[in-house]
């Protein structure tokens, strides 16, 4: 076949244009492969719901001898089928940076400013749910009321209040009502709300 310069070229551009698709096809595919064979192979797969919003989709965390290897979205839940947004997606975050180290963001300690001080100093989390603990038991035990003013028994507390989190999925919700109203609280209220 009789082909001019110009043909030739249209011709050999269409033809690695083609030929690049199918590498990068090929490759993507070498990569899931080699992501399912060797990364993920014998992990753990544990369902989990991503923890960003109320939407609660449904994940699934592949786990390998104590470290979280993927996250990604689980197809068997009803809500989100599989999916999940920029934000879900981007949750391995929490526990690593862009190139797979323990993030540095991530909070291993807590902050505390003693009442009347200006500054915030850093404790251990384990002191700091000492503490949570301490404080919700003694105001708990002054601020509980057995009986109103009609001798009506009401079991209710009224010092303590709990705001929820649109950052907690449903099973955590449900323990925290339970945790609120067997502490006897009443003002339990949800951000989204306020
Ligand atoms: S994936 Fe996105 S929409 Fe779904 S729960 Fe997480 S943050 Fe919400």
């Amino acid at each position: 076949m009789q082909v001019n310069r110009r043909e030739f070229l249209k011709l050999s551009g269409v033809s690695a244009a083609g030929a690049a698709v199918v590498l990068f096809a090929d490759e993507r595919k070498a990569l899931a492969q080699d992501l399912k064979e060797h990364r993920i192979t014998k992990a753990k797969e544990v369902p989990t719901v991503c923890p960003h919003c109320s939407v609660g989709c449904g994940m699934i965390a592949y786990v390998k001898e104590g470290e979280l290897l993927q996250l990604e979205g689980n197809p068997d839940s009803p809500i989100s089928e599989g999916s999940l947004c920029p934000k879900g997606a981007a949750s391995m975050q929490f526990a690593y940076d862009a190139v797979g180290k323990a993030n540095p963001l991530r909070q291993l300690k807590a902050k505390y400013r003693k009442p009347g001080a200006t500054a915030w100093e850093e404790i251990d989390l384990e002191k700091a749910l000492d503490m949570i603990a301490e404080r919700v038991k003694e105001t708990r035990d002054k601020s509980f009321v057995a009986t109103n003013k009609d001798g009506l028994t009401v079991n209710r507390n009224e010092g303590l209040a709990h705001l929820g989190s649109a950052c907690i999925d449903n099973e955590e919700c449900y323990l925290v009502t339970k945790l609120m109203r067997s502490l006897g609280v009443v003002y339990l209220e949800h951000h989204a709300r306020i």
